[in-house]
């Protein structure tokens, strides 16, 4: 399902490119374009059965991290058929450098978030060529909700990121480049600037997906948006509005403080000029979204929250914008969680990291 793909990052680079459209053949009984065949199929996966994963969450969280298994690589094909994308998922062998990055990253994350997503993450299993960097899905646990998931990462793109380059990059990604103008994202101090802390940063931001599932945080993806009275979802009416009949986007409570808010869109097609960085960053400091992405929509926003809170407060972290006219420093964005204009969110996030 389109709607449950979340992109986190996409760096595709030429090589990777000619890799999305080589043809793989992993033996699906569905041709490429039959998405009803594939849709099908997909539903009766073992994979979105809690049973198939109950080994899996025997294990110490910090081991649940592998190559995708068979079931879960089928899974993936017929989700990009049935979603339209050309990419044919493969199964990898991890190299022994990479896997002690990703475990040492998950290990050194504070011992509450462990704990948390301990109870509703069935692992993070790897691929080649998946169509998008993060992928996060949940499991069906009967009747009673969706309190589980699993996080599939391409590994082509994490193992070339290190965590300052893969931040300025993602947060230049809303702006058509301007040579007037310039921006970089630091996540990290020189001697912590590594591919462990890009891959941390990156699974905090899916993890906060993965810990919102079966809570009343904000409307499950995929749920119809013009319908939904954000009523029953504490963290979402924090925010947000939800739309009306005519408009299906969520609206947020900030449209007046934040007018360039409707034209910041992520990853592709950017919609702001480079002469709006300033002003984005001006009104975003007039709202209470903590980073930029968090004000695309209310799941981004409890995830973008989460990891901004976690990396800055919990483990200490630098969080830092800074916009360049013509080489001289213009602006300067820090994380808000300090400030007054967060401290609702941060009241939450508070109590959701101790009340587990
Ligand atoms: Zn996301």
């Amino acid at each position: 399902m389109r709607n449950f793909k979340l992109i986190l990052v996409v760096l595709i680079t030429a090589g990777l490119q000619t890799a999305a459209f080589a043809q793989v053949s992993i033996g699906l009984p569905c041709q490429n374009d039959d998405r009803k065949c594939a849709a099908k199929l997909r539903s009766q996966s073992p994979i979105k059965k809690m049973s198939y994963w109950e080994s899996a969450f025997k294990k110490p969280v910090e081991k649940r991290v592998g190559s995708a298994p068979d079931e879960l690589v089928a899974y993936l094909n017929l989700d990009n058929i049935v979603g339209g994308f050309p990419n044919k998922p493969q199964a990898v062998t991890i190299p022994d450098d990479f896997l002690k990055d990703v475990s040492d990253a998950i290990a050194e994350l504070p011992g509450q978030v462990k704990q948390l997503i301990a109870k509703k993450l069935a692992g993070i299993y790897f691929v080649k060529d998946l169509g998008g960097t993060g992928y996060t899905d949940y499991i069906n646990k009967g009747i009673f909700g969706l309190n589980a998931g699993f996080i599939v990462l391409d590994i082509d793109v994490l193992s070339k990121s290190t965590a300052n380059a893969w931040a300025t990059w993602k947060e230049r990604t809303p702006f058509i480049a301007d040579p007037r103008y310039r921006l970089d994202a630091t996540i990290e101090d020189n001697g912590q600037d590594n591919r462990k802390n890009a891959i941390q940063y990156i699974l905090l931001h899916e993890l906060g997906h993965i810990l919102s599932l079966g809570e009343n945080i904000h409307p499950q993806w995929g749920q119809s948006k013009n319908k939904i009275s954000l009523d029953d979802y504490p963290f979402a009416r924090i925010s947000w509005k939800a739309g009306n009949q005519n408009d299906s986007r969520y609206i947020s409570r900030f449209e007046k403080q934040f007018p360039l808010r409707k034209n910041t869109v992520y990853y592709f097609g950017a919609k702001l000029n480079g002469d709006q960085m300033i002003s984005v960053y001006d009104q975003l400091e007039a709202t209470n979204f903590p980073t930029l992405y968090a004000a695309t929509s209310p799941s981004d926003d409890f995830a973008e929250s989460f990891v901004s809170y976690v990396h800055t407060e919990l483990l200490k972290r630098p969080l830092e914008i800074r916009i360049y006219h013509n080489g001289q420093i213009a602006k300067t964005y820090k994380s808000c969680w300090e400030e007054k204009r967060c401290a609702t969110k941060r009241k939450f996030l508070e109590a959701f990291l101790e009340s587990r």
